[in-house]
């Protein structure tokens, strides 16, 4: 069977906690990279370079499009933000399933230039529970938790592009939930064409016999 990872895109309203379930795969399991994104957004308290994201100003950040550094980048609330290209391809042959906690937008580029990509949307359990989630962190104002949701419900119509939502009601639940997904998209026949066409052309060897 095939040993080149998946391409997996995580996306999700602010709140629904796809950080956390990023972080229980790449606990629970050993086979995971989780990419690290460039960006021109100021880093928020607590985030480090090279791990949060890799901060860089708009210069560095149109520089590296120009040298094709980046699978794909899209600007979102007034800042740009992009996946480098050479640490997906790397892990991805090494065998690792690569995560990209991604917006839509870029989850859309993904799908055309890696048809093989699973685009997984994390749902909260419904609308009033983003809601508790948001007030629950209580670092946000009341107005930029109203700004989040408007969000959320504007990016509920792109839910359809994806090609699965798993529901972050129960955290281990979900962790175990995204992990099924990407491993049975493993299994699918695109992913094993080679060990297909070994079993095919016995087959037909035999058949002619
Ligand atoms: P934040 O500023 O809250 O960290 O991220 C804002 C949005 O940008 C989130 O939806 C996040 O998933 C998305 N994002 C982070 N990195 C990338 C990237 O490399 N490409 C794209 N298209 N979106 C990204």
């Amino acid at each position: 069977m095939g040993d080149r990872g998946v391409l997996t895109v995580i996306s999700g309203f602010a709140g629904t906690g796809k950080g956390t379930i990023v972080k229980g795969l790449m606990e629970k399991y050993d086979n995971y990279a989780l990419s690290v994104s460039m960006t021109t957004r100021s880093p928020r308290p607590g985030e480090e370079n090279g791990k949060s994201y890799f901060f860089v100003s708009r210069e560095e950040f149109e520089k590296t499009i120009e040298e094709d550094g980046l699978i794909e980048y899209a600007e979102y609330v007034g800042n740009y933000y992009g996946t480098p290209k050479a640490y997906v391809e790397e892990k991805m042959k090494a065998g690792f399933n690569v995560i990209l906690e991604i917006e839509i937008q870029g989850a859309r580029n993904i799908k055309k230039i890696y048809p093989d990509a699973v685009l997984i949307f994390i749902m909260p359990p419904g609308a009033d529970e983003l809601e508790d989630r948001l007030r629950g962190r209580g670092t946000e104002t009341d107005d930029v938790i109203r700004k989040r949701m408007d969000r959320a419900a504007l990016e509920s119509d792109g839910i359809e592009d994806y090609d699965y939502i798993a529901v972050n009601d129960e955290i281990d639940k979900c962790v175990s939930d995204v992990h099924t997904i990407i491993e049975a998209a493993k299994m699918r026949p695109q992913m094993n064409e080679e060990f297909i066409n070994k079993v095919r052309e016995g087959l037909k060897k035999k058949a002619s016999r």
